[in-house]
């Protein structure tokens, strides 16, 4: 496979995280489902000859979009190019991309729920009939062209599937939704990530690790890396379970993997609204963080380990999320 980026903005990746990133179905942890509507897909579209239908990817971040995206093409011997909803700006912006796309070539569009909506509509012709209408020239004079593209395969990834009109989300033939991964997926993805960063750990620090991970392969391998540096400093190198449990503890996680902003946004609900239910916007302004990041990297989470409510009147916290935090405390003053 070669790649070719050619996002117009830059494409910031961590170099770490594209070397753990696995390059075949087979080696991409856990999603079965998801990677069985896949297979099936790949292999069709290899049996008639043609470019795969455009996939939709949704579900939170860190799951694995961008790399099945990437294994895709892989798999289908296809170039890739990859920009994102926001960079997309003007429907020019989309006609230079798309012309340039050749046969069988993936273009994926990360943040797609995002994309101006000018833009969003220079796209339904080009998936459905694989040409673009452009406008040449100004005022007057001006008129339309039809432009034909190679036949390519679109696919889309993205936090909040809700956000993409129906109208879109229907030219997409495959839909893929990508869910929290269970621990046992994330303990072999931890030891995979260790293994190919040559990191010792023993299956006690992996599943240390795990728990706290939130469901997230990209967690997980941050995770890894910062108890990777603990283990250095306050061990012999290797990863045990109480390596990766004071390593963590040292970064303020709990064992349930929440964070300072967790517990934040759990004590804005509990305590100073009496358990809610209060809206995402009153509680990202009392956390200091942006509603997007509550909705779409916070609430999934919260919501999954049973914390959180969401009613159409807002969050609430669970008798759970109040136990959690009531022991945390405890201890904090035991301590
Ligand atoms: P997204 O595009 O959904 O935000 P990415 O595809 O960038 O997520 O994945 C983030 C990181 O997590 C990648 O570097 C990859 O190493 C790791 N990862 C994601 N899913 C898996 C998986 N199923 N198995 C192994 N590693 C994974």
């Amino acid at each position: 496979m070669s790649e070719r980026i050619i996002s117009p903005g830059p494409a910031i990746e961590d170099p770490e995280e594209v070397t753990l990133r696995p390059a075949t179905l087979d080696a991409f942890v856990g999603q079965a489902p998801a990677k069985d509507a896949l297979r099936i897909a790949i292999a069709a579209a290899q049996q008639r000859g043609e470019p795969v239908d455009h996939i939709l990817f949704a579900g939170p971040p860190g799951l694995g979009k961008t790399t099945l995206a990437h294994i895709i093409a892989r798999e289908m011997g296809a170039a890739i190019r990859t920009t994102s909803g926001p960079v997309l700006e003007k429907p020019g912006d989309a006609a230079a991309l798309l012309t340039a796309l050749q046969k069988g070539d993936v273009l994926f569009i990360d943040e797609i729920h995002r994309m101006n909506p000018v833009v969003e509509e220079i796209l339904y012709p080009a998936m459905e009939d694989y040409c673009i209408d452009v406008m040449i020239g100004e005022g007057p004079s001006a008129r339309s062209i039809r432009l034909t593209l190679e036949h390519f395969t679109l696919i889309g990834a993205t936090t909040r599937q809700g956000l993409l009109g129906s109208p879109f989300r229907d030219r997409f033939g495959i839909v893929v939704r990508l869910n929290l991964y269970a621990a046992e997926d994330l303990e072999e993805i931890v030891k995979r990530s260790a293994a190919i960063l040559k990191i010792p750990i023993t299956p006690g620090g992996a599943g240390a690790i795990a728990a706290r991970s939130r469901g997230t392969p990209r967690i997980a391998n941050r995770l890894l890396r910062r108890v990777r540096d603990y283990a250095t400093v306050k061990g012999n190198g290797e990863i045990t379970k109480e390596i990766a449990e004071d390593g963590l503890a040292l970064l303020r996680i709990d064992e349930l993997g929440l964070d300072e902003i967790d517990r934040r946004i759990l004590t804005v609900i509990a305590d100073d609204f009496s358990g809610g239910p209060v809206g995402a916007k009153t509680i990202a302004i009392s956390v200091g963080e942006e509603v997007r990041t509550i909705e779409e990297v916070y609430e999934p989470y919260l919501i999954q380990i049973g914390f959180v409510k969401r009613t159409p009147q807002g969050r609430e916290t669970t008798p759970a999320a109040l136990a959690h935090l009531r022991l945390e405390t405890r201890q904090k003053t035991l301590f």
